[in-house]
C-alpha cells in the first residue's frame, strides 16, 4: 500500500465535506444518511488497521474524522447514547492504533495493546452498519477482515477457536506459510452455524446420560445424534472412539477425582464435523472433532488425550488462568496433563513405562513425528518438512517470549508438563494416583489468576503437596524437585 496515495484519497474525501456544499449537507442530513457516510469513514480507515495488524507497518498517515466531525451530531440526535458511545470509541482506537506503530514497543506487548481498540473498531463499525441499514453480509465482510486470521503474512489474530484448539498455532502458521490449502480452521471458527445446545438435545434422550456423540455428517449444522448412554458400537470409528474417550473421562472424575461428572451436564461432541476439518476443540458447550485430512493428521478421534485436552478446556478452574503468557501455558499444561492421565488411567499405564507423548497417532505416517508433544522431552514430538520442528522447551533457560499463540501457550507449556514429567516419575506408580492428585488440588484448590506465573503455580503445588501428604514428605520433596529441574524458583509468595 502505497501511504501517499492513501493520504491523498483520505484528504480530497475531507476537502469535499468542508465546502459550502457540505454545510448545507450537514444541517438536512438524517441520521441514516450521517451514519452511512460515518461507516464509510470507520470502514476506509480500517483497512489501514488491517494492513498493520498484517505486516506491523503503519502505512496511513494520522487518520481523519471529517465525516464523524460533521455528522456526529446527527448521530448523536438520535438520543441512543450507547451507539453514540460506541461510534466514539471507534474513532479513539483510530488514534491508539497509530501509537502503537512504534518499532521500539515489544511485539508482545503491541499485540496485547491492540486487542482492545480492535474491538472498539469493530463494534463501531457493527452499530454504525445497523444504524445505516449496511446488509449483515458486508458488515460481516468488514469485521472479519478487521479479525484476521493474518495467515498470509504470517501474523495471526486469534479467532475464540484458536483458543481451545488443539493443534498449536505455530503448527497452524507454518501450514499456512507453507502455502497449503488443507487448514480449515479460521474458516470453521467464523461459521454462522451454531451446533445445537447439549442442554436442549440432552432433553431428547433419557435421563441418567452421560454422553452424547452427535454426527454432523460432514456439515457445520444440522448434527443428529449417532451414539448416548447405554447405546452399543455403532461402527463408525469416529463416533465409537469419541464415546468411548467421554466415557473414559466420566469414569476418570468418578474413580480418581471422586467427582460424579466433570461438567454438571453430559459432556456432548460433535463428529464428522465439515471436511477434512484439521483440528478439535471445545466450542463453549461441545467438543468437535474433525476427521483431519489424511495427510498430516488423521482422525482427531483416535486420540483420546486429545479429546480429554478438549473437554478439560471447558473446566471453569482451568478458564480461570486465562490464556495469555504464563497463566495460559499452565492452561494448556493442565490439558495436556489430565489428557495424559485420563489415558493412562484407560489403559492402566505405570509413570515409568507410558510414553508421555501426548496426540500419539494423531500425524498420518507421511510426516516424521510421534505426535503433537512430548512431556518426558519437550521439542521432540516432530521435526517435519511440513510441520518444522517441535519449538517446545523443557527448561526456564529456553522459555520463548513472543506475542504469537497468545504469547506461546502451546510452547512455553513445555515446561510445567516437564515438571509434572518428573514428579510423576520419582514417584513411580500410577502417575494419576499422588503426582496427579496434587496437580489437581493446587488446580482446584485456589483460585486461578490471569496473571499467575510459573513461579505461583509452583508454590501452589508444593502447598499442595505438603498439605496432602505432609511436610517434608517424599511428595513434598518430590515437587520441589520437579520444579528445581524446569528451572522454576519456588517462592514463598503468591
Ligand atoms: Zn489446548
Amino acid at each position: 500500500m502505497d501511504s501517499g496515495l492513501l493520504a491523498a484519497i483520505v484528504g480530497t474525501a475531507g476537502a469535499g465535506l468542508g465546502t459550502a456544499g457540505g454545510a448545507w449537507w450537514r444541517g438536512h442530513t438524517s441520521v441514516r444518511t450521517a451514519a452511512r457516510l460515518v461507516y464509510a469513514e470507520l470502514t476506509r480507515d480500517s483497512a489501514a488497521v488491517v494492513y498493520f495488524r498484517m505486516t506491523g507497518h503503519w502505512a496511513a498517515p494520522a487518520l481523519p474524522r471529517v465525516a464523524w466531525d460533521a455528522h456526529g451530531e446527527a448521530i448523536a440526535r438520535r438520543r441512543n447514547s450507547a451507539s453514540f458511545e460506541s461510534v466514539h470509541r471507534g474513532y479513539e482506537a483510530l488514534e491508539i492504533i497509530p501509537a502503537l506503530a512504534d518499532d521500539t514497543i515489544d511485539e508482545y506487548v503491541r499485540d496485547q495493546l491492540l486487542r482492545e481498540p480492535v474491538n472498539w473498531l469493530l463494534g463501531a463499525i457493527k452499530e454504525l452498519g445497523k444504524i445505516a441499514k449496511v446488509s449483515p453480509e458486508q458488515i460481516r465482510e468488514t469485521t472479519q477482515r478487521l479479525n484476521g486470521p493474518y495467515t498470509a503474512a504470517g501474523r495471526l489474530a486469534l479467532s475464540p477457536k484458536f483458543r481451545t484448539g488443539v493443534i498449536p498455532l505455530s503448527l497452524q502458521e507454518r501450514i499456512a506459510v507453507m502455502g497449503t490449502e488443507i487448514w480449515q480452521v479460521s474458516e470453521s471458527s467464523q461459521s454462522t452455524s451454531r451446533p445445537p445446545k447439549p442442554r436442549s438435545a440432552a432433553r431428547t434422550v433419557k435421563s441418567g446420560t452421560l454422553q452424547v456423540i452427535y454426527d454432523a455428517k460432514n456439515r457445520k449444522s444440522e448434527f443428529v445424534v449417532a451414539r448416548t448412554t447405554g447405546d452399543s458400537a455403532t461402527g463408525d470409528a469416529a463416533v465409537d472412539e469419541t464415546y468411548e474417550a467421554l466415557a473414559a473421562i466420566t469414569d476418570y472424575c468418578k474413580t480418581v477425582l471422586e467427582r460424579d461428572q466433570l461438567l454438571p451436564k453430559p459432556l456432548c461432541a460433535v463428529v464428522h464435523y465439515a471436511v477434512k476439518e484439521n483440528n478439535a476443540w471445545w466450542d463453549g458447550e461441545q467438543v468437535i472433532v474433525g476427521d483431519g485430512d489424511e495427510e498430516t493428521f488423521g482422525r482427531f478421534s483416535q486420540s483420546l488425550d486429545l479429546i480429554a485436552h478438549t473437554v478439560w478446556h471447558s473446566l471453569d478452574e482451568v478458564q480461570s488462568f486465562g490464556y495469555f503468557g504464563e497463566s495460559g501455558a499452565l492452561n494448556e499444561s493442565f490439558c495436556d496433563v489430565f489428557g495424559l492421565l485420563v489415558k493412562q488411567h484407560r489403559y492402566a499405564h505405570l509413570a515409568a513405562e507410558t510414553d508421555w507423548v501426548f496426540g500419539r497417532g494423531l500425524l498420518m505416517p507421511e510426516r516424521t513425528g510421534i505426535g503433537l508433544r512430548s512431556l518426558r522431552e519437550p521439542g521432540s514430538a516432530y521435526d517435519d518438512d511440513l510441520l518444522g520442528k517441535d519449538s517446545q522447551p523443557a527448561h526456564m533457560d529456553g522459555y520463548v517470549r513472543t506475542g504469537r499463540d497468545n504469547g506461546g501457550v502451546h510452547i512455553n507449556s513445555g515446561i510445567p508438563n516437564h515438571s509434572f514429567y518428573l514428579l510423576a516419575v520419582d514417584l513411580g506408580g500410577y502417575a494419576w494416583e499422588r503426582a496427579g492428585r496434587i496437580w489437581w488440588d493446587a488446580l482446584v484448590g485456589e483460585e486461578g489468576r490471569k496473571d499467575l506465573k510459573f513461579t505461583d503455580w509452583a508454590r501452589r503445588t508444593v502447598a499442595a503437596a505438603a498439605s496432602r501428604y505432609g511436610e517434608d514428605g517424599e511428595e513434598h520433596r518430590a515437587v520441589i524437585a520437579s520444579w528445581e529441574g524446569v528451572g522454576v524458583p519456588i517462592t514463598t509468595d503468591d
